[in-house]
């Protein structure tokens, strides 16, 4: 992988989200973050500089720069802000399972107005009994002449209440397990949707998380997206897609943290000089540096696939990795910024505290680092490589 992989294009893009990060969304971090309540103002900014077109193909409405460049704005975005950073790491996610599976009416129906920002999209797989477990999902999808009628709820969806579509997962068949689950695209203001409580929460707090209900919730039969019993490997598809965007995230809080606390620790001096000059503090930040690249190179590398086209168990599995070690290094690094403020770490009044509540979640959705681990042992299981076991006789 070359030392900086972007293209031209996509590093003007690149300069255009760390002014933007720098000058208009830095400065509403904290205010976000205090209030808890969802940004519109920063939506719109994104939308105005096209930001949320960026996971969309041209004829689309997008900016057809692809994935990695998606990655290297949710990076960015998220040095100074995880919420903002969020809400474009959703507009993917809760847009794969169109992209990937969807027919070319379906792209043409939904695609232009999430890619103009016109909407918001959501992703809607867990429920209050099934989140590791999302095959034990108990939300059911009967088809009724041109139409599904949809019965259950979603717990803990991302954009709740703000989103226009919801990419929405439920059982078609209950007795079949995951080979009975369907994907289904519904709209906000389809008969019987309903959304519930936004839940407070520990970070990311401009994001709403919320419940969604579907009561006797009618869509039209074409909002199916794939075939009947589809949906598993869809929200999987759609997964190793999406999850190195949570990997973007977390790399851009671990920098984020990393930037401030080295200005820091230039210029509070004790004992006579920067505590940068420290060797313990020295140490720390030089392993805050080299997590943060690390995290970088298998992202990045991850992106390069995508674009590349690699599908399969070595999607799966980097995709996992990527996530898995993103978030690990940001929970890890956001700590070790704060113990570099010191006291004054622990303080609203300083950045790398809310960083390091934002770093908390990372490691939680689009699978929790648990289940990372087992999809990339699983994946390694499979793999065929050479024995480096003797023989035994
Ligand atoms: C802020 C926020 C936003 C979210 N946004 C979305 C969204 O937009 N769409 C959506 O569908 N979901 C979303 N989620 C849900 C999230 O993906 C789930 O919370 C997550 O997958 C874990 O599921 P759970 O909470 O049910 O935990 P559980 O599955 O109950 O797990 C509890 C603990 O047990 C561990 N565990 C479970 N099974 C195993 C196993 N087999 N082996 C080892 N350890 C295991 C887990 O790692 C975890 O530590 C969001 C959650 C939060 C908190």
């Amino acid at each position: 992988m070359p030392p900086d992989p972007l293209t031209e294009e996509q590093r003007e893009i690149r300069e255009l989200v760390r002014t933007l990060a720098r000058e208009r969304i830095g400065p509403r971090a904290a205010e976000i973050d205090a209030s808890a309540e969802f940004p519109t103002d920063m939506v719109e900014l994104l939308r105005e500089h096209d930001l949320l077109g960026l996971p969309f193909e041209e004829r689309f409405g997008g900016t057809g720069t692809g994935a990695l460049m998606v990655l290297v704005a949710v990076e960015e975005i998220s040095k100074v802000c995880a919420t903002t950073g969020l809400i474009v790491a959703v507009q993917e996610l809760g847009s794969l399972a169109l992209k990937l599976a969807g027919t070319e009416e379906q792209k043409e129906r939904f695609l232009p107005r999430l890619a103009s920002g016109e909407w918001l999209a959501a992703y809607a797989l867990t429920e209050a009994g099934s989140g590791s477990d999302s095959a034990a999902m108990r939300t059911e999808a009967r088809r009724s002449g041109d139409q599904y009628v949809l019965n259950g709820s979603k717990r803990f969806i991302t954009n709740a209440g703000v989103a226009g579509l919801y990419t929405v997962f439920a059982k078609t068949d209950p007795a079949a397990g995951h080979k009975g689950i369907s994907a289904f695209a519904v709209e906000a203001d389809a008969p019987g949707f309903e959304v519930g409580r936004i839940e407070p929460k520990m970070g990311i707090k401009g994001s709403t998380t919320g419940e969604i209900f579907f009561n006797d919730c009618r869509v039209p039969a074409a909002s199916l997206i794939g075939e009947e019993g589809d949906g598993f490997t869809i929200a999987m598809r759609v997964l190793d897609r999406s999850r190195p965007g949570i990997g973007a995230q977390a790399l851009g809080i671990a920098q984020g943290a990393t930037d401030y606390a080295l200005e820091y620790a230039r210029s509070r001096e004790t004992m006579g000089r920067p505590i940068a000059e420290h060797e313990l503090v020295a140490g720390m930040l030089a392993d805050m540096e080299t997590k943060c690249e690390a995290s970088r190179g298998l992202l990045y590398k991850v992106g390069l696939m995508i674009d590349e086209g690699v599908e399969g168990g070595e999607l799966t599995k980097i995709s996992a990795m990527a996530k898995l070690y993103c978030s690990d290094v940001a929970m890890e690094v956001t700590t070790d910024a704060v113990q570099i403020l010191g006291g004054y770490g622990y303080m609203k009044e300083y950045p790398v505290e809310r960083m390091m509540r934002d770093a908390k979640i990372t490691q939680i959705y689009e699978g929790t680092n648990q289940i990372q681990r087992l999809v990339i042992a699983r994946e390694m299981v499979k793999e065929n490589r050479a024995s480096l076991l003797a023989e035994v006789s």
